[in-house]
């Protein structure tokens, strides 16, 4: 299954979001820390894209382990937002970029 095109942009327009932790389907692993998910973008029309590398910058680093969509916050704990996805929807990439995606600083 591709990416949803932007409804507002066409291509996903995703600048930082706030702090998230993402934990599996039934909260009991918590993904962030397993997969070093450090990066959390958000697109105004509500699209998240998480990953452990660093796209946003310039040379961008490789994506590695991530995921996307229009995620729902479960909660925020300690100032972070929480999501929770099933492990199995984590996917792995070495590219630097990901069509249908633009990340911004
Ligand atoms: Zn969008």
């Amino acid at each position: 299954m591709g990416v949803q095109p932007c409804p507002i942009f066409g291509l996903h327009q995703m600048r930082p979001g706030a702090k998230a932790i993402i934990w599996n389907s039934d909260g009991t692993v918590n993904l962030t820390n397993k997969y070093g998910l450090s990066y959390h973008s958000v697109c105004e029309c509500g699209e998240k894209f998480i990953c452990s590398g660093q796209p946003q910058y310039n040379p961008p680093s490789q994506i590695g382990w991530w995921v996307a969509g229009n995620l729902q916050p479960s909660g925020g704990m300690g100032g972070a937002l929480t999501y929770r996805v099933p492990e199995s929807s984590l996917k792995y990439t070495t590219d630097v970029r990901m069509e249908g995606y633009r990340f911004l600083i």
